[in-house]
Formats: C-alpha cells, structure tokens, sequence
C-alpha cells in the first residue's frame, strides 16, 4: 500500500479550505446583500398618488354621448369648448416640461392623464363640429393668453422642484375656475357631462400635487380658489367613479 505523499494531504486540505473559504464568502455576500437591502434608505419617491390620477376614455365617451343633439351651440358654448381643449392642453405642456426638467414622477403621471382630458375636449369639438385651430406640438398655442400662460408657468416651474410643484397646483386651481365659469354658460347635459368629469380630476390632481408638497414640507396656500372651497377640497378623499 503506498502512502500518499504528505503534500498531496496538504493539497487536498487546501482545496477543501479554499471551497470553504468560498461558500463562506458567497453565505457573506448574501447577508450583507440582505441587509443592505433590510437597512437602505427609502426612494424619495413620494405619496401613491395612483387614485388622483383621473384619466377619461374618451373612445367610451364619444360612444355614449352618440350623435350631438339638435340645435346649434350658441357662440359663447363654442368658445368655452374650444379654449377648455387648448387649457387641458396647457396642463399636458406645463407638465411634459416640468418633468423633463425635474424628473418629478407627479408630472409624468398627471400629465398623462391630461392627455386625456385632452381628448375628451376634442369629442366635444368633433360631436359639434367645430373647428378648432389648436395644434397638438407641445408649448404652442393658437390662444394668445395661453400661451403666454404657458410661458410664464414653464419659466416660474424652472426655478426649482418646489416651484414647479407649486406651479402644478396653480394650473389645477385655474383648470377648475374656468371650468365653474363655462359649467355656468351652458344649459346642455353631454358639455357639462364632460366639464364636470374634467373638474373632478383637476380636484383629484389639486388633492395629488399638495399631498406630495405636505410630504416634503411645503405649505401652499390657495391662489385662485377661495380659501373656503380649496379647504373642501383638499380636506377630503380622491373623488372615484364618473361624473
Ligand atoms: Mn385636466
Ligand atoms: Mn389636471
């Protein structure tokens, strides 16, 4: 019987130490994984503001509002419809470029939802005809006031993440004022349908934009609104469910 020369032991003994030596390393590295992932600091990410979101589909609008009624929109109707479109257009810009500049993921998702509420305009301007000048490239305008609007807002919202949240509320508080006046200029259920659908999501997005100011410490007081009717709002839950 021939013994094994002694450094082959030696050999063996290494290997199995250096094996242990490896799984030892991989056990570590899956504690210290773990726990890295057990102790990180959480994303900014903000509130879930997923139920503030308010999109329409407006495939499913067009479909059940059917053929416009008889009888044509008086002048002021046809105004309000066409500049509601361009100022649901204004809130889509405003934002698209604020998230361009802070990555802020409130303006991705609202601006998404304006997009359709856009739309929703727009099966008002088809169900009637009109004929709208608006052009769908972002930060141009046919309406003189809304483009210097847009203008101003996209300047002031530039100045800072807080501004520019800022900015995002003060769309909302404007959307929703105008909406109040043109709800007040039309008699006909299928317009006010759409503007009282559109009011409740600038609500739901009035309620979003201050929920991720108050998580960052950002007090805002109400611009347009009264201080009694921006307190109703953003005193109460995301508003669900269609108008
Ligand atoms: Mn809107
Ligand atoms: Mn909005």
């Amino acid at each position: 019987m021939v013994k094994s020369p002694p450094y082959e032991k030696t050999l063996h003994e290494c290997r199995q130490f250096s094996l242990m030596n490896t799984h030892a390393l991989i056990l570590t590295l899956i504690i210290v994984i773990f726990l890295a992932g057990c102790t990180s600091v959480p994303e900014p990410a903000g509130p879930d503001i997923s139920g503030y979101l308010t999109p329409i589909d407006s495939e499913n609008l067009a479909r059940e509002l059917g053929s416009a009624p008889a009888g044509t929109l008086t002048p002021t109707e046809e105004q309000d419809i066409l500049f509601m479109q361009e100022e649901e257009k204004l809130a889509r810009d405003v934002y698209a470029a604020l998230y361009e500049k802070w990555q802020i993921p409130a303006f991705e998702n609202i601006g998404g939802a304006e997009q359709t509420h856009m739309d929703s305009m727009t099966v008002l301007v088809d169900r009637y005809q009109l004929e709208s000048s608006m052009q769908d490239t972002q930060g141009v305008f046919s309406n003189a006031t809304l483009q210097s609007l847009y203008d101003d807002l996209v300047a002031r919202g530039s100045a800072s993440p807080e501004e520019a949240l800022r900015v995002g509320a003060l769309i909302e508080e404007v959307d929703l004022a105008d909406l109040q006046e043109a709800m007040t200029r039309t008699d006909r259920q299928d317009i006010l349908q759409v503007y009282e659908n559109l009011a409740k999501g600038s609500r739901n997005h009035l309620r979003a934009f201050v929920q991720v100011m108050g998580q960052q410490g950002i007090a805002y007081t109400p611009q347009v609104l009264s201080p009694e009717e921006y307190q109703a709002i953003v005193s109460t839950a995301a508003e669900r469910g269609r108008a």
